[in-house]
């Protein structure tokens, strides 16, 4: 296994630990602070992102001190045990050494050449591995135990000493520590039918089998799914053996396709039209129909083929055919990598990052910037989310870039990969989200774009953070409005001010000046002035949720366009919004749902 191994390191004496494991293991030194120096060693203050983004990363990691502190902040981020990169804590003097997670993805091996390195018997936890040095419910990479459930007894069974007999061809079980005997009454069957297996018999399935499928467009799950059911029984294959499912891609936003591919938890892969077409001699069941409409002679065999040519394959199973779907099965000599075949459908998550505080973004707007392999965006907001990115491929552009911004989003999303664009505050407001959506939209939008997948994560805008550092302005009727002119025509701009004016929303000016345009947020007071008190309170508040913010109120007739600033959201009150100095200086500023009033009336009808 090739990786690169994090040591963490928190106090000096971890250092000596690490320096000797690095001599053996290689990997990179994070010192923190001030406390641990020295040559090639990466410096680092904040423990709990250091942690988060080196386990992120999906690489080993050491860290050198109590076991309690990896736990306490890798907790909030730990997804299945599928996928966690291996992690362990060591005590300093390199005493002991606990594998905590993925143990079974390399951890409890890491412990044991660690373990030799530095004289300690690792404390390896897990089940099977203590006895026989292998993960029997864990098998490598294209290998599937079809009867979990019956690994406990299996395992009592081979810890009272009983002999195991193998049948068929597996280098990781001949090759370990299990009794092996060819009358061994333990059983260990590698298939491709569907076997049961028991207490006293492990079956293991191979991922050699490609299914490849053609359908109609929005044909129903249920007889995708269904088709493939009645194919591998009828062939007597088991769904542990595939390996994935293929098809051509003018497929890759087909709804049913994906969830055949959930069904039979495999990954779903596309080819293009030249990758079939190198499999049309092949094919079974060519189709001049199939041809003329698609551009090669039969989807499903030759996406099999495909599949599987790399190892050797050959039709398994011919196509077969339900009223709108079909699919066909490739047998590979070897274990097929699906990761490797065709492309994936990309994915394009627009997320807002809020106003710029890590703990004012949300959970799910984190998770997808997490699991996104690309994350484009305006350099400032990079910055903003420097917590989360350390392991990530960033394209930073400048402000003003935003078309070919979204753009480049969009095209690496379709070609396959995993993309978050970012914006401050909510993606949706007054941000990039409404421009994906335009690009989608557009006549001359290349067609492969439009088969993404797409998701919004939601983000705190500017007039909520401004709203909530005051109190609660925005309790009754507000709207938002940009004065920015670039867009939208400033007539149009004016109009709405006016038209908010004279209906007394609170409004939230986004864009209140740029360097270029000072004089719309000037004319935006003196048109609020005609409908409102002077004394009407404004919210002015700066860099919100970063540092310098600046958040105060003050009269209507005393804003001044100099204390304002592009960083700077301005939030009129109705006239209804009341503002308070509190006894310890901070502002309530407010906008009654009219309660009171109601209040009153009910009084005094009764
Ligand atoms: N999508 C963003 C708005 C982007 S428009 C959101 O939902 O908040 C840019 C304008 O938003 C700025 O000119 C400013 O008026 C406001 N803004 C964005 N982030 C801000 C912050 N952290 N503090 C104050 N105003 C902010």
């Amino acid at each position: 296994m090739t990786f690169l191994v994090n040591y963490l390191v928190l106090g000096e004496a971890g250092l000596a630990t690490a320096r000797r494991l690095q001599a053996e293991l290689g990997g990179v030194i994070h010192g923190y602070g001030k406390r641990v120096q020295g040559a090639n060693i990466r410096p680092f203050d904040d423990v709990a992102a250091t942690l988060r983004n080196c386990f992120a990363a999906g690489q080993p990691l050491i860290a050198l001190c109590a076991a309690g502190i990896v736990i306490r902040h890798l907790a909030p981020v730990l997804s299945g045990k599928h996928d966690d990169a291996p992690v362990l804590a060591l005590a300093e003097d390199g005493s002991a050494i606990v594998p905590l997670l993925g143990g079974h993805h390399g951890g409890n091996d890491l412990a044991r050449r660690l373990g030799k390195v530095l004289n300690t018997a690792p404390a390896i936890t897990t089940a099977s591995d203590t006895a026989f040095a292998i993960a029997l419910d864990e098998p490598p990479a294209g290998w599937r135990l079809a009867n979990p459930l019956d690994m406990k007894a299996f395992v009592s069974e081979l810890r009272a000493g009983v002999a195991v007999r193998i049948e068929g061809e597996a280098a990781w079980l001949h090759a370990s520590a299990l009794p092996q005997a060819d009358d061994g009454t333990l059983r260990i069957t590698i298939a491709d039918a569907p076997l049961l297996g028991d207490g006293r018999h492990l079956v293991y399935h191979r991922q050699i089998l490609a299914l490849g499928v053609g359908c109609e467009r929005g044909v129903e799950q249920e007889e995708l799914i269904g088709l493939i059911n009645e194919t591998l029984t009828a062939e007597n294959l088991s769904p542990l053996s595939l390996a994935g499912i293929f098809s051509l891609d003018l497929k890759t936003d087909e709804t049913a396709i994906h969830a055949a591919a959930a069904h039979f938890d495999i990954p779903a892969r596309f080819f293009d039209v030249a990758a079939l077409l190198a499999q049309e001699s092949r094919l079974a069941n060519p189709s001049d129909a199939v041809k003329a409409e698609v551009g090669v002679s039969g989807v499903a065999e030759a996406a099999a083929l495909a599949a599987a040519d790399s190892g050797g394959g050959a039709l398994a199973v011919e196509k077969r055919k339900s009223q709108r779907a079909t699919c066909a099965i490739a047998r590979a000599d070897d274990i097929i990598d699906p990761a490797v075949l065709g492309a994936a459908r990309g994915h394009l998550a627009i997320v807002g990052i809020g106003p710029g505080r890590a703990d004012w973004r949300t959970g799910a707007a984190e998770a997808a910037m997490r699991q996104a392999d690309i994350i484009v965006g305006y350099g400032l907001y990079l910055d903003l989310i420097a917590d989360l990115t350390a392991d990530k491929d960033c394209r930073a552009y400048n402000l003003g870039e935003e078309e070919a911004r979204v753009a480049t989003a969009i095209e690496m999303a379709a070609s396959g990969q995993n993309v978050a664009l970012v914006s401050s505050g909510d993606a949706g407001v007054f941000a990039m989200g409404a421009l994906a959506h335009e690009l989608l939209d557009r006549d001359d939008t290349p067609g492969h774009w439009d088969r993404i997948s797409l998701e919004l994560l939601p983000g705190i805008s500017a007039m909520q953070a401004a709203a909530l550092r005051v109190g609660a302005p925005l309790g009754h009727d507000f709207c938002a409005i940009s004065l920015s002119d670039l867009l939208t025509p400033r007539e149009v701009i004016l109009r709405r001010i006016v038209a908010a004016a004279a209906s007394d929303f609170v409004i939230a000016f986004y864009n209140p000046v740029s360097k270029r345009r000072r004089d719309l947020l000037a004319l935006a007071r003196d048109l609020l002035l005609r409908h409102r008190p002077e004394d009407t309170p404004v919210i002015l508040a700066r860099n919100l949720g970063r540092a310098n913010e600046m958040v105060t109120a003050l009269p209507l007739s005393e804003l001044q366009v100099d204390d304002v600033d592009m960083l700077t959201l301005v939030m009129v009150g109705s006239s209804e919004t009341r503002a308070r100095l509190r006894g310890d200086g901070s502002w309530s500023v407010y906008t009654p749902r009219g309660y009171a009033a109601k209040q009153t009336v009910l009084t005094k009808e009764a």
